[in-house]
């Protein structure tokens, strides 16, 4: 194994950050976090709308494992994130939105962002990928974070061999995807105070968030979730038909004569319905390449969705992993 060329995370979501954030706690500090868009992040995702933020993606967690609240301890001692609501499972939010807290917790990665790992092709040596840009990047070792459709997609892209059992996993988890409409009022929602409400809503609509009452923007924004079968029966919709359409279901939540501007989000992939209970996959091959993401659950994990918590427990786990894996390989 090449021991020139980096460790490169492909995706910047929890879980890639999160094995970043392993493998440098533990001395392996040649390491390079590749994500296709602008910012890291993925699915914890803000937009900026006017001088005000909404959250798109996440809006919250819960903790269901003292991993994780070790980790949501701290980041409450220094005031990155709030509890919200709730009693059984308290809701906690990033004071900042979703995004700035991923910012924070990829501070210290060495980051590629806006670029996209396009094929991947094994060598004597380690891996080479191609990216969008018609770069190449060498690498020792690969943690491929993005969905698993997608992580399969690009790792066979280069007519890389995978094991039959590695394929059968991967086309085993199954996303569902979420659209999401973001609104900008003038007047104040009818939401309840802490701006959250889920339940007795109109068929299809799943979720809406009032972010001023959430307290992270100082004007009126609201994101309204889709369920699951109402997003992919509208998903090839136009932007402007599914919000019409949005619009109508929500008028009764909303101040919708104050609206200012409305703007759609597609989440193709959003939420895993079939998922792996099992921290992450290793392919086996003679080189590591291991894939990771919300949609490999823990054992460890009580919860039978996946989520903020799923992501961070699977990077966590599949940088611990490739550090074992490594010790091997040197000894
Ligand atoms: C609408 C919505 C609402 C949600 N609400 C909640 C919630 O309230 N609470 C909760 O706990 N969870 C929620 N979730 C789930 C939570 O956001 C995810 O479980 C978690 O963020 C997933 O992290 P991840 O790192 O596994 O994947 P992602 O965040 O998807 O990260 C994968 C990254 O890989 C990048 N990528 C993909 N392919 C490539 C490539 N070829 N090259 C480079 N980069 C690539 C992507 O751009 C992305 O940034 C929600 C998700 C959505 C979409």
């Amino acid at each position: 194994m090449s021991k020139e060329a980096p460790i490169v995370i492909i995706g910047g979501g929890m879980s890639g950050i999160m094995a970043a954030r392993t493998l440098r706690e533990q001395g392996y500090k040649d390491i390079l976090l590749v994500e296709k868009s602008r910012s890291v992040g993925g699915r914890m995702a803000t937009r900026r709308i006017e001088n005000g933020k909404v959250d798109h993606g996440a809006q919250f967690f819960t903790v269901r494992t003292e991993r994780f609240q070790g980790f949501v301890d701290d980041w409450m001692k220094n005031g990155t994130v709030k509890r919200w609501f709730g009693e059984d499972h308290p809701r906690y939010f990033s004071v900042e939105g979703m995004n700035s807290f991923a910012k924070k917790l990829a501070a210290d990665i060495p980051v590629r962002l806006q670029t996209k790992i396009e094929e991947m092709k094994k060598q004597p040596d380690g891996y080479v990928l191609t990216t969008d840009q018609g770069e190449t990047i060498h690498a020792s070792a690969v943690i491929v974070t993005a969905p698993a459709p997608q992580a399969k997609a690009l790792i066979e892209s280069g007519g890389l061999r995978l094991k039959a059992d590695v394929i059968q996993k991967l086309e085993q988890i199954v996303f569902q995807p979420c659209l999401v409409g973001l609104f900008h009022f003038i007047e104040p929602t009818n939401l309840p105070n802490h701006g959250h409400l889920d339940a007795e809503l109109p068929q299809g609509v799943l979720r809406l968030v009032d972010h001023e009452k959430k307290g992270i923007s100082p004007i009126v924004t609201v994101s309204v979730y889709m369920t699951g079968e109402w997003s992919k029966d509208h998903y090839d919709l136009s932007d402007e038909e599914v919000l019409e359409k949005i619009k109508q279901l929500t008028r009764a939540y909303v101040n919708a004569d104050s609206l200012i501007s409305s703007q759609l989000k597609k989440w193709r992939y959003a939420e895993a319905v079939q998922f792996l209970r099992q921290p992450f996959l290793n392919t086996n091959l003679d080189h590591p390449l291991l894939v990771a993401g919300d949609a490999f659950l823990h054992p460890e994990d009580p919860a039978k969705s996946t989520r903020l918590e799923s992501a961070f427990l699977s990077g966590v786990a599949v940088g611990e992993e490739l550090i074992r894996l490594l010790q091997q390989y040197s000894s």
